[in-house]
């Protein structure tokens, strides 16, 4: 039987920060100022509290060790990433494919 906590182990690989939509709330812009030059504005539902912002991808916030700057003020979304979750693969397997790409 696999260990549950390796399995859960982030590889810190950067991919998530990479290849995903990142989408956070005004609420993480007052956390982190930083990412609020970056922040596209988008819909704001009824049901919503909060307007939500996209983030470029990458994201601007990681650095080129692969870390992130703001690491400590991180956006909630960022918080609740799941390693090895199906989002955390797929976003592995993005990386994969783009590397596949500029060898060939
Ligand atoms: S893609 Fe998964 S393994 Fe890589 S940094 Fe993100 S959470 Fe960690
Ligand atoms: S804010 Fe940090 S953890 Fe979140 S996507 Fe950007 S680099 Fe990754």
């Amino acid at each position: 039987m696999k260990n549950q906590k390796s399995e859960r182990t982030c590889r810190k690989c950067g991919a998530c920060c990479k290849n995903l939509l990142i989408e956070i709330f005004e609420s993480d812009l007052v956390l982190s100022p930083s990412l609020r030059p970056f922040a596209n504005a988008k819909h704001k539902f009824p049901e919503d509290t909060e307007r939500i912002y996209s983030l470029p991808s990458p994201c601007p916030m990681l650095n080129k060790k692969g870390q992130c700057d703001i690491y400590l003020t991180r956006p909630g979304v960022c918080r609740g990433f799941t390693p090895n979750s199906r989002q955390c693969r797929m976003a592995r397997q993005m990386s994969d494919k783009r590397r596949k790409y500029v060898e060939i």
